[in-house]
């Protein structure tokens, strides 16, 4: 199984084509856009050859791995793969519709994965007729270089499909870690609290954004202080994820603060709109 299929080729469909194409696997890159292909496949190239400056990708190698990942517009160029990785925009209904395709069209004995951050597993499973053969592969953004993938067994998943996709996870030089079905998995059940009450703590006064994320950083060693990974990710994905755990888990603990329902109304979404905790306009 060295024919893999990636569906979207948005900003981690993009890194997971890179990464398979990478560990010699023949890749097709689905996305319904023309111009998100075309961008998609800039963009991968563009990372291959920050790695040859950086010395850890020979020169001569970027050719062949370019030349093992061919666009589609069309679920049915996932035919003749062997895994299937979603990674489309992050909605219920259009995950659900491509994994019915998905099942029509893949051969019986493909894995079809999702890199969803949030929809349940289980309920993709549901929609097609191999719920046995649909696991979470949750790969981290930037792909080629983050190092987790989060395997996430849906309650029908075999434990076949598991070790298969932990194989192939850590034949792509990841370390993946296996988890269960539930909402937020593990990255983001840890992750999305933490950030929401960063936001808690800015809303109250306690202190300024900058201060947060500046003990985060130098108190916790965090990379990253959690208002700019906030930025980073999108304050509207932030959101998202929130109340999907707020309403599958039903606990109040993870109620999304006041100030980041606000801020997003307010259509500061961090980065991509150039405002969130930080001013990004004049960069
Ligand atoms: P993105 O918006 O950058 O890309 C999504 C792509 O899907 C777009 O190019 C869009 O044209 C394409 N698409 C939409 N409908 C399609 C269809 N029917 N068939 C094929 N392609 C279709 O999104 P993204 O940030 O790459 O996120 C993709 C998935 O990865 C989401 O499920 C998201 O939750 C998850 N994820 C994102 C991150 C992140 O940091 N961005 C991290 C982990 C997981």
């Amino acid at each position: 199984m060295k024919q893999a299929a990636v569906v979207g080729a948005g900003t981690m469909g993009n890194g997971i084509a890179h990464v398979f194409a990478q560990n010699g696997w023949s890749v097709t890159l689905i996305d319904v856009s023309e111009a998100a292909l075309d961008k998609g496949i800039g963009t991968i190239r563009s990372n291959l050859d920050r790695q040859v400056k950086k010395g850890t990708l020979a020169a001569d190698a970027v050719d062949p791995i370019m030349g093992r990942i061919t666009k589609q517009t069309k679920l049915d160029g996932a035919t003749g793969a062997g895994l299937v990785v979603e990674a489309a925009s992050e909605n219920p209904t259009l995950k659900f519709q491509i994994f019915e395709a998905l099942d029509r069209v893949c051969g019986p004995d493909a894995i079809l994965a999702s890199n969803t951050s949030s929809i349940s597993i289980t309920e993709i499973g549901a929609k097609t007729k191999r719920p046995d053969r649909v696991i979470g592969m949750h790969f981290m953004n930037p792909v080629p270089v983050m190092q987790l993938v989060e395997v996430i067994r849906g309650h029908a998943t075999s434990d076949a499909t598991t070790t298969t996709v932990l194989d192939v996870s850590k034949s792509l030089g990841k370390t993946p870690v296996e988890v269960n079905d539930y909402p937020g998995f593990v990255a983001n059940r840890i992750l999305l609290p933490m950030i929401n009450e960063a936001i808690y703590a800015v809303m109250e006064g306690v202190a300024s954004a900058e201060s947060v994320d500046t003990v985060m950083k130098l108190g916790m060693a965090h990379p990253m202080g959690p208002l700019t990974l906030a930025d980073f990710i999108g304050l509207d994905v932030c959101l998202a994820i929130l109340e999907v755990m707020h309403h599958g888990l039903g606990d109040p603990k993870y109620r999304p603060c006041p100030l980041l329902r606000k801020m997003v109304a307010a259509g500061y979404l961090g980065r991509k709109s150039g405002r969130g905790f930080y001013d990004y306009s004049k960069k």
